[in-house]
């Protein structure tokens, strides 16, 4: 299988054998293209997966960010990305010549960490992935839940703060968790606080010219600079607020975070788990456990070979 994660910022092409085991990564860096560039890179990256494995490639799985049309295979609308009123299922299998499965990001990211993952076996699953913006998946009586037509658990766009800030790309909302607790958000908070406060780590960075994103950041708070860790714990108390949401709605045995920013680890989770045990409702907040994925920044592109393999199995056991 091909598994391809197709981010914000970052595309991931894994070859992956039924195992889980991955063969070859192919990265590309997708900033600024429009559309039809955007499609040949992801084409390119498969390509290039496909050719340094032994054997035949069966079919092909997408993880992409996107309000999806399951019944046409249509990316609707990506808010951080220029796919839009896409049939990119028939386009991508056109191209490829190879079975093509097509799912949210969010999605794919719960259905690998719920199958082999940090929450495997659990029936009633949340997952957020934290990158660019905030990716959601639901897991409920042990199936992905899509809604009416495959839309549906777009987790980061619950407005956590009515009057918040506009949400960022295609979103017309305000103050959706995304907008407050991505990693996006997290560089902007960063960059307030490196200003505030020029003799910390986060300042003398600054100082020096570095760009003052996510990775930094928590490489940083890894460091021990208390003002990238602060930076950080503002961020994880939001991500509480919104989890703590969830915890009452569906009252999942397992929260799990993924996406580039779970590289923090408990500098974030430990007060997102604070703000739960605060905020939420008991019984729910007594049972559900706070956790980083098990696949990290790679469920995505691991959850996108799952879909493509279990799509396979399906339908030969439809034949
Ligand atoms: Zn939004």
């Amino acid at each position: 299988m091909i598994g391809v994660d197709l981010g914000g910022t970052k595309l991931l092409a894994g070859a992956v054998d039924d195992g889980l085991h991955v063969h070859h990564r192919a990265h590309r860096s997708s900033r600024g293209e429009d559309q039809a560039e955007l499609l040949d890179l992801a084409v390119d990256a498969v390509q290039e997966a496909r050719a340094a494995v032994e054997g035949d490639v069966l079919a092909v799985g997408f993880g992409i960010p996107s309000l999806i049309d399951q019944r046409r295979g249509m990316a609707v609308m990506t808010v951080n990305l220029p796919l839009e009123n896409v049939p990119f299922r028939d386009v991508m299998s056109e191209r490829l010549g190879l079975p093509v499965f097509l799912d949210n990001d969010g999605n794919v990211a719960a259905l690998v960490e719920q199958r082999h993952g940090a929450a495997k076996g659990a029936q009633e699953v949340v997952m957020l992935t934290i990158g660019t913006g905030i990716g959601g998946g639901l897991v409920l009586g042990g199936e992905v839940y899509r809604g009416a037509i495959g839309a549906g658990a777009e987790l980061g766009h619950m407005v956590i703060d009515m009057d918040g800030p506009r949400c960022q790309g295609a979103c017309p909302n305000h103050g959706c968790l995304e907008a407050v607790a991505s990693g996006t958000a997290l560089g902007r908070e960063a960059l307030r606080i490196a200003h505030e406060r020029p003799d910390s780590g986060l300042g003398k960075a600054l100082a020096a010219g570095s760009e003052i994103r996510g990775a930094l950041v928590t490489e940083l708070a890894h460091d021990g600079d208390a003002a990238a860790r602060d930076a950080l714990a503002l961020i994880g108390s939001r991500l509480g607020v919104g989890i703590a949401n969830y915890v009452n709605i569906f009252n999942p045995e397992y929260v799990v975070v993924g996406g580039g920013v779970i590289a923090a680890g408990d500098l974030l989770l430990g007060p997102a788990r604070a703000v739960v045990a605060e905020r939420a409702l008991s019984p729910s907040r007594d049972v559900v456990r706070i956790v980083p994925a098990r696949f990290g920044a790679e469920s995505g592109m691991l959850g996108a070979a799952t879909l493509a393999l279990e799509g396979i199995g399906h339908r030969a056991a439809a034949a």
